[in-house]
């Protein structure tokens, strides 16, 4: 946000459940759980990394045990002692595509409350469900909250949410945002709606935070730049569900004048990891996962290197993910500067889908700067590649005019310099701007060959 925003006055924000009481509130038992939990939140996020990781052990342990006893599937599968942890193999989409019945657990502790279902990862073309408690809600809330305390929102805030939504929702009719919070309306807009339309949307909400995909967001900014349109109340904007690339923060700030907030989250686990308000690094929400970023060998990354992204979801217990992994792939952090203890991700990358090959088959994370495409050709406006053979790329140009032969050659030295390799080049053309997939998600690099990766 903007200059020195006050506090959000949090008491002022919580409505009493108990009829009489005005004040201080005291809320209903859900509520009032979620709020222990920040309450303890607020304290466990200053641990030193030993200390949490030893207080996670101590969860592991309870977690592990219940694994063993009531789900068939990882009745041999889990050590007895905690050192060996590492020799847990991992869980894959594939095993929970396949043997979802013996994940779940036959029993689990009545107090959690009522399980329900997720299906997710359709766009990875790789499907599974996960069945998660009301307690795992409570998590979720609870670092929800945990954000909006970080970013210090003003509750009052009217938020402006594109998206896709599990439930048809009306887009005429404002819900609220603050959770147990009191808050401002939250209004919603499926992601499916044109970005024209979006815009148009935008501009009768008039809202204080708008929050979408990465890849919404830059074609929205596109959109406005062309037409000159502005927000004028927007304060701050806040991205979920894919990689967030520097250029883009730097594009939000330029044109919108607000920052970029990102959030790391998976529908399977909840929160991952939130950004931090003082570095920008993304924080691990220690507090309800283990996370564990690991090398191509299953070694655990160190600061610095890109690995893939393995959680153990800390509280389910109906169907507990333990070394699940995300298929994401994510640059382990330092310590933060801010002081707290969790640890940080510098970033996400993005899925598995998204990883190159080499002409010789071993796949890597292609690392594409924007600055030296448009050193190569000045005009262009949008790309998109799509690996279709070890040795093959398509490049897919919006560029008003034309690119020139000699530019395309330009492209193509400056593309197999980041890339480290040479590839057989077929360029696409267009004029008109590339769309996300029905998703939401753009992806700026693809792959379509079906080979096992060496990390799956
Ligand atoms: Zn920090």
């Amino acid at each position: 946000m903007n200059g020195a925003p006050p506090q959000p006055t949090l008491t002022d924000a919580l409505s009493s459940q108990v009829p009489g009481i005005h004040w201080p509130a005291v809320v209903g038992a859900r509520d009032a759980a979620v709020l222990a939990l920040l309450f303890q939140m607020e304290s466990t996020q200053w641990l030193s990394g030993e200390a949490l990781r030893e207080q996670q052990n101590r969860q592991l342990g309870a977690l592990l045990d219940h694994a063993r006893r009531h789900c068939p599937f990882y009745r041999e599968r889990l050590p007895d002692d905690l050192a060996r942890w590492h020799e847990i193999p991992l869980l894959t989409r594939a095993d929970l595509q396949t043997q979802a019945d013996a994940v779940r657990a036959n029993a689990y502790p009545r107090a959690h409350g009522k399980t329900f279902d997720i299906a997710t990862g359709g766009s990875t073309a790789e499907p599974v469900t996960v069945r998660r408690t009301a307690l795992t809600q409570l998590f979720w809330q609870a670092a929800t909250l945990r954000d909006h305390l970080w970013h210090r929102r003003d509750f009052s805030a009217t938020m402006a949410i594109i998206r896709q939504f599990p439930e048809p929702v009306d887009e005429t009719k404002p819900g609220r945002w603050g959770g147990v919070f009191r808050s401002g309306p939250a209004w919603h807009l499926p992601i499916s709606t044109d970005v024209d339309a979006q815009l148009r949307w935008l501009q009768g909400v008039d809202p204080d935070i708008l929050l979408t995909y990465p890849a919404n967001l830059e074609a929205l900014i596109a959109c406005m730049r062309g037409k000159g349109v502005t927000l004028p109340r927007l304060r701050e904007v806040r991205t979920i569900s894919g990689a967030v690339m520097p250029a883009l923060r730097a594009l939000c700030q330029a044109t919108l004048g607000v920052p970029l907030v990102d959030l790391y989250s998976a529908q399977e686990i909840g929160v991952i990891a939130l950004q931090c308000p003082e570095s920008g690094l993304l924080h691990v929400q220690s507090e309800h996962l283990l996370l564990e970023v690991l090398d191509e060998q299953g070694k655990p990354c160190r600061e610095g290197e890109v690995g893939q992204v393995v959680v153990t979801d800390l509280h389910n217990f109906s169907m507990p993910l333990i070394r699940y992994a995300l298929h994401d792939w994510a640059e382990l952090g330092p310590s933060c500067p801010c002081g707290r203890g969790l640890p940080t991700l510098r970033r996400v990358l993005g899925r598995t889908r998204n990883m190159a090959m080499s002409p010789e088959g071993k796949p890597f994370w292609p690392v594409l700067e924007t600055r030296r495409f448009l050193q190569a050709i000045p005009p262009l406006r949008q790309y998109q590649f799509e690996q279709t053979a070890r040795n093959a790329i398509t490049a897919t140009l919006v560029c008003t005019p034309a690119p020139t032969e000699e530019q395309l050659q330009h492209l193509q030295v400056a593309l197999e310099q980041m890339l480290g390799h040479a590839y057989r080049w077929t360029w696409q053309i267009r004029e008109t701007p590339l769309l996300p997939s029905a998703g939401g998600k753009f992806e700026e690099f693809s792959s379509s060959i079906h080979e096992t990766s060496a990390n799956g």
